[in-house]
């Protein structure tokens, strides 16, 4: 099969029809061999029967149905678990990512490119702190990492399948897709598209669900937090000892001192709420091992027309 074409979805029952739709008429124009894997990631809406009545008229749909909402990533990382194409598509089901890129994204990996990423030259329709929020992210993860992780760009790509292959060897249980990818290595480049407004439905993506996987990115690719943490701890210690030293002096040599309620205050709340950050910036990392430890299925299948590899 040439391509498989990934698509998490969540509560997009407004989207899923149109969506396979447009899809089609790409991979006709393609003229290619294909397959499109929904994955229907723990919907409360008919998303999960619309995508079967679309599997029972087309044998290229299949689905993967998750037991509950397992989160974006873990839905995409099924999807590329189960697929079987030479290249992948990973693609939003809510049309914001256009199908018809998909032509040119094709055409760039024909030319020896092992990943072609979109990137989001603007995106409409998005409040101004999804925007903000997610522009100050990208910016900083690019700034803290080791590895280069392209700024303004989602999970929407063309992979080939040597990379898949390797990310199914990466068993992290925080995935940020988009930094293994370029982990990865090979030949990567990118094409600028205009992210669209969403077709229907809205954002399954709270600000909770933003910020874990920020920090999934963070966690999963820098160890910068923990280090700061640790030059700040020397910092604060060093200003200590001066203010230590400056305290026996005032009361031993000059036996002026203050009864120094405001100063005894003030450090005291400064350290602790430095300790406070310190304590949960290791949490941070802490927990993510802790859920590598455990070592549990990343996600559980309810119901699929793949049959399991
Ligand atoms: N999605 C998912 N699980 C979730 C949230 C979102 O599979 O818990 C899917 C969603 O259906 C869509 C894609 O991930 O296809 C991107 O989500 P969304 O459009 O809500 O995010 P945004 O574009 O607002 O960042
Ligand atoms: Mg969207």
């Amino acid at each position: 099969m040439d391509i498989s074409v990934v698509i998490p979805t969540y509560n997009e029952e407004a989207n899923v029809d149109k969506l396979y739709q447009r899809l089609s008429e790409v991979m006709q124009q393609l003229s290619v061999s294909y397959e499109l894997v929904f994955v229907n990631d723990g919907s409360r809406d008919r998303t999960i029967a619309l995508i079967k009545d679309l599997a029972g008229r087309d044998e290229r749909v299949k689905y993967i149905d998750f037991s509950r909402n397992f989160g974006h990533q873990i839905a995409v990382t099924a999807g590329l678990d189960r697929c079987g194409g030479q290249a992948i598509v990973i693609i939003d089901a809510d049309l914001q990512d256009p199908p018809e890129l998909i032509i040119e994204m094709y055409q760039k990996m024909k030319e020896g490119y092992e990943v072609v990423y979109a990137k989001r030259k603007n995106r409409r329709g998005e409040s101004w702190l999804k925007l903000w929020t997610a522009g100050a992210f990208y910016r900083i993860l690019s700034n803290i990492t080791s590895i280069s992780i392209p700024v303004d760009t989602g999970d929407f790509r063309i992979i080939d399948r040597k990379v898949v292959d390797i990310l199914k060897q990466m068993p992290e249980k925080s995935k940020f897709l988009r930094g293994q990818i370029s982990w990865v290595g090979f030949n990567q480049t990118f094409l600028e598209y205009e992210r669209q407004e969403r077709h229907g439905g809205e954002t399954g993506y709270t600000y909770r669900k933003m910020l874990n996987f920020a920090l999934d990115g963070i966690t999963g690719f820098s160890d910068l937090p923990l280090k700061i943490v640790t030059y700040f701890g020397f910092l604060v210690s060093f200003v200590a000892f001066l203010v230590m030293i400056y305290a026996l002096v005032s009361r031993f040599v000059w036996e002026d001192y203050e009864p120094g309620w405001t100063s005894l205050m003030i450090s005291v709340l400064f350290i602790g709420g430095i300790q406070m950050i310190a304590i949960g910036i290791i949490g941070e990392y802490l927990s993510r091992m802790n859920q590598n430890i455990r070592n549990r299925p990343l996600y559980i299948v309810k119901d699929s027309n793949i049959e399991a590899l």
